[in-house]
């Protein structure tokens, strides 16, 4: 057996060679601060939240040991157990079985432990420690288990494992000198607890361990971990996931399961409960609870907000809040962006003589990123609130409540989490169907979650809504209402799609709902306006790359070819050019709901990003206006829709357009990411081009009813 250089067996003495640096893995229960300690450690800043399932693929990032040593740590998924189920709990397992080929093969472990709920957390590393890998135990929140009234002796748990116990504080950075020195030990002693496998199961467990290595090319340090595995799932094919099991170990694994049948032993459970049993005399050994314990201030306050009532009274106010304060305090930077804007573009204009290039910036680039960039505050403020909600704890409540309606439509609150991350981004949302178990469940997820709208379409629809409602008279209490009626509308959109699918294309039983609720916390502000500036910038980035990109190729479409006529109307340019050409093509499809060809243009090139409608109506509705060469400044983009009209004189974006637009948003899939992440996900081009259809045809319906059902009552 040859080992890593820097690996020891006990009684060895082992240095690390200097041959490559030592690769961390970061194991632990969901939600017990991995990605906190790791973030810690390697100075990366990966996404936490106080909720499970944040973290669902790998992550690696490089770390120095106390003494400067370079070392690799991989962030893993947080699962309860070896025994994997859903897709994110599959990469822990085959990543510390070494299954792996594209992660490198941890040589030690950090086994994360919240010590706050000890017994529960405990099982995962018991598990662990059954892999013969050194494993350094973090026994972190410590200030949670504290608050809680449990006394942990980390020395008698050390002493009791025979492995280094660390207690930390990762949120405070405490305990990580401590485990940076631990990091950097030349040589980790290996777990010296081993448990009683029970008595009928014992020689099974060698049996199995001997052929996993002869005859299944299994690492001789992962055998015995698997065999165990084995021996507590009784869905083999499940747990050798991509490495299937040869004939032999099937016939070992065979020999033996029909000898308990007929013995009448229940090997799973007996397995389970002993090493529940062990844990437990580990605990009782380990932990002083002090006082009499009532109920813990989470959970009192858990009594109102997961209340079948106050619950969703409290839900209800927070979501309002959160739209009104999109509303509210985002009026006054967005006024001076706009103001800079319009210097900006008049600056531009008296500096430049006039021609292409002048045109180009001031109606290309400076009324596309500007007409977009303008949404910058409310985009932070929503993402604020996002990670307020994420940091106290309140999002494990939010799918806690929505676990009846969930069930009511045949999937569980689980599938909420992921719902609830579209409305930042669709797409982390899709990646985190993957905490999921069944397929099933996990497909339907991912076909509705691009309904709930998603930050993208912020702008456009506070851009219909400024249309809509120019007057600054009309109290802001009505803006956010009909805000909160396109979220309502498009998660009860996915609500009902989930319930059509799961009735006829995918039929399965409703899950079990086994949620955890986390503490609350104090929010973590500095984590908060980190995430958020960070959304930030991925929106200017955004506006600086794809917006502009698409901004500068729209505005030459709108400017070419030009019309000979030098006496054309503003109207009888644009018509002439290569946009209004194809916008005209495409006009047909849309006029039944109220859209011109303009409105075309911008449905078109909105599928390379929701926002870039903004930037796209303000290129080609400016354009009309700058083309006459009459404006010296910048209109809001607002102002310019109102003035637009059909080619008989009717105003375009009437309330009702406005309205329909809006609705158009909510339900069409409008994003060639989603649709990538989608077909990623799913492994085939079949669920995103069903999910692009079944969207955009209902986006289109909707429409048609809503605007022709509209104009017939004489809106
Ligand atoms: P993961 O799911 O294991 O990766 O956990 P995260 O790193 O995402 O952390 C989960 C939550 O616990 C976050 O809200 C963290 O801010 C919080 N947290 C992490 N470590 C500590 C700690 O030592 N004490 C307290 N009170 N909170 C912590
Ligand atoms: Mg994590």
């Amino acid at each position: 057996m040859t080992l890593p250089p820097h690996i020891s067996l006990p009684g060895k003495k082992r240095v690390a060679g200097p041959d490559r640096s030592p690769v961390y893995a970061m194991v632990g229960n969901p939600n017990c601060g991995k990605t906190t300690l790791f973030n810690a450690l390697t100075g990366l800043r990966q996404k936490v939240g106080n909720y499970p399932g944040v973290t669902i693929e790998k992550k690696i990032g490089e770390a120095f040991s106390q003494h400067g040593r370079p070392m690799k740590v991989i962030d893993l998924p947080g699962a309860y157990s070896l025994a994997a189920r859903s897709p994110d709990e599959a990469v822990l397992r085959d990543v510390l079985l070494g299954r792996r080929t594209d992660t490198p093969q941890p040589d030690r472990i950090i086994c994360v432990v919240d010590a706050s709920n000890l017994e529960r957390n405990l099982y995962l590393a018991h598990q662990i420690l059954d892999l013969g890998r050194p494993v350094i135990v973090v026994l972190n929140m410590m200030d949670v288990a504290h608050a809680a009234g449990h006394r942990i002796d980390p020395k008698k748990l050390e002493e009791s494992l025979g492995v280094p116990v660390i207690p930390c504080e990762a949120i405070r950075g405490k305990g990580l000198v401590e485990l940076r020195l631990a990091m950097s030990r030349a040589e980790l002693p290996l777990a010296r607890h081993r448990w009683d496998v029970p008595a009928p199961i014992a020689p099974a467990v060698a049996d199995l361990q001997a052929s996993l290595v002869q005859n299944d090319n299994r690492p001789p340090l992962v055998a015995r971990a698997e065999a165990l595995l084995l021996l507590t799932d009784f869905d083999t094919v499940r747990v050798a996931g991509s490495t299937p099991l040869s004939d032999r170990t099937h016939e070992i694994l065979a020999h033996w399961r029909q000898r308990w049948e007929g013995e009448g032993t229940d090997w799973s459970a007996t397995l389970i409960r002993s090493r529940y049993d062990a844990i437990n005399r580990l605990c009782a050994d380990v932990i002083r609870r002090t006082g009499a314990q009532g109920p813990s201030l989470s959970d009192r306050i858990d009594a109102a907000l997961v209340h079948s009532l106050w619950g969703w009274l409290f839900f209800g106010a927070v979501m309002a809040t959160l739209f009104f304060s999109i509303f509210t305090l985002a009026e006054y930077p967005m006024n001076w962006i706009d103001a800079h804007m319009a210097a900006l573009s008049s600056w531009v204009k008296g500096a430049m003589s006039a021609g292409d290039l002048r045109d180009l910036l001031t109606d290309g680039v400076i009324a596309g990123v500007g007409g977009i960039v303008v949404f910058l505050p409310q985009i932070l403020i929503l993402f604020f609130f996002v990670g307020l909600l994420e940091s106290t704890g309140y999002m494990a409540r939010a799918a806690f409540l929505m676990d009846r309606p969930m069930s009511k439509v045949g999937l569980h609150g689980k599938s909420f989490i992921p719902l609830l991350g579209s409305y930042a981004c669709a797409i982390p949302g899709i990646m985190a169907t993957r905490t999921i178990e069944n397929a099933k469940d996990r497909l339907v997820t991912i076909l509705v979650a691009p309904l709930m709208s998603c930050s993208a379409r912020l702008p456009v629809y506070l851009l219909m809504i400024a249309t809509l409602l120019p007057s600054t008279a009309v109290p802001t209490t009505t803006k956010a209402a009909i805000m909160l009626l396109m979220y309502a509308l498009g998660t009860l959109g996915a609500f009902g799609f989930a319930w059509l699918f799961k009735r006829t294309l995918f039929q399965s039983a409703p899950p079990l709902m086994i949620m955890e609720l986390p503490p609350y916390q104090r929010p973590h502000l500095r984590e908060i306006l980190r995430q958020m500036i960070e959304r930030g910038w991925l929106f200017l980035k955004n506006a600086g790359t794809i917006i502009l990109g698409i901004s500068i190729v729209l505005w030459f479409l709108t400017a070419y070819p030009k019309n000979p006529d030098p006496a054309a109307t503003p109207d009888a340019k644009i018509a002439y050019s290569l946009a209004g050409r194809a916008g005209k093509i495409l006009e047909p499809a849309i006029k039944p709901l109220g859209f011109d060809w303009r409105i075309g243009i911008g449905l078109v090139t909105s599928f390379a990003a929701r926002e870039v409608f903004v930037s796209s109506t303000a290129v080609v509705f400016n354009v009309q206006h700058f083309a006459g060469g009459k404006r010296a400044e910048v209109t809001p983009l607002r102002a310019a829709l109102r003035a637009a009209t059909w080619p008989d004189g009717a105003a375009l974006f009437t309330p009702l357009v406005c309205f329909t637009l809006m609705v158009y948003y909510v339900f069409a899939m409008q994003c060639m990411s989603t649709v990538a992440i989608v077909k990623r996900e799913t492994n085939s081009w079949r669920w995103p081009l069903f999910q692009i259809a079944y969207m955009t045809g209902t986006a289109w319906i909707l429409c048609f009813i809503l605007y022709q059902t509209g104009r017939a009552l004489g809106f």
